[in-house]
């Protein structure tokens, strides 16, 4: 999970919010009744939701198509909420696995990308989400949506660590050869676009609307920035030889 910012509310929604908000003024009797607002507005929701959050999961940060199923999610639930079911601030972008995970589970422990920044309660180290925070706060948000108990879940993190992992890999090896070959410059000339690409690909994959943004980012941020300084070194030593 990771900070988001929120995006004005659609309209439509707002219309109905409105009207909502008075009508439980004169009756809090009133349940809400999701399940039969206008298509139109829901569609409405989608299209706003899945703009703010890049078509990512608001908790797992996967993409949610086409791998699962959108969902609008009710980060305080309706059903206990009620005030807030068409309130466009408590809705998010979600995929199936994590909206069912999550049911109707709410405490004030709990942290929204939009309310919170959620990378000072979760850290991930490798593909397993770890809680940082001394209140238990993220290890609590973990568990209460099985971030590290998915099995599909982790696979997919674990296969793009291991991407970038196996590329890091393949660089330091290149590395031996050339610092073995004394910096030979067309050894130096093949190296450096692969070292320019993976920083760039790196980099990309840490921005919001990646798939597991944040885990990218907690895992190769030091990484990074020894390539970097790779880059730069092998590209001053290149420069002495023209
Ligand atoms: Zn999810």
């Amino acid at each position: 999970m990771h900070k988001v910012v929120r995006n004005d509310s659609p309209g439509s929604l707002l219309r109905k919010h409105q009207e909502w908000t008075t009508l439980l003024k004169t009756n809090n009797n009133l349940k809400e009744d999701w399940e039969s607002v206008d298509k139109k507005i829901k569609e409405d929701v989608k299209i706003a939701l899945k703009d703010m959050y890049k078509g990512c999961c608001c908790y797992c940060e996967g993409k949610v198509e086409p791998t699962s199923y959108l969902h609008i999610e009710h980060f305080k639930p309706k059903s206990r909420y009620k005030e807030l079911c068409y309130d466009y601030n408590n809705l998010h972008y979600c995929c199936e696995r994590c909206n069912i995970t999550k049911g109707t589970k709410y405490s004030t422990k709990m942290f929204s990308p939009t309310t919170h920044d959620p990378e000072q309660f979760i850290k991930y180290i490798g593909e397993t989400a770890t809680g940082k925070d001394t209140t238990g706060r993220g290890a609590y948000m973990i568990r209460i949506l099985k971030l590290n108990e998915r099995r599909d879940l982790k696979d997919e993190r674990a296969k793009i660590l291991r991407g970038f992992e196996e590329r890091i890999s393949d660089i330091t090896d290149s590395l031996g050869i050339i610092v073995r070959n004394d910096y030979e410059k067309s050894n130096i000339d093949l190296i450096l676009p692969h070292i320019k690409r993976l920083i760039a690909n790196i980099e990309e994959h840490m921005q919001h609307g990646e798939s597991y943004c944040s885990m990218v980012k907690h895992n190769f941020c030091e990484q990074l920035k020894i390539l970097e300084e790779i880059y730069k070194e092998l590209e001053y030593k290149y420069t002495l030889y023209k």
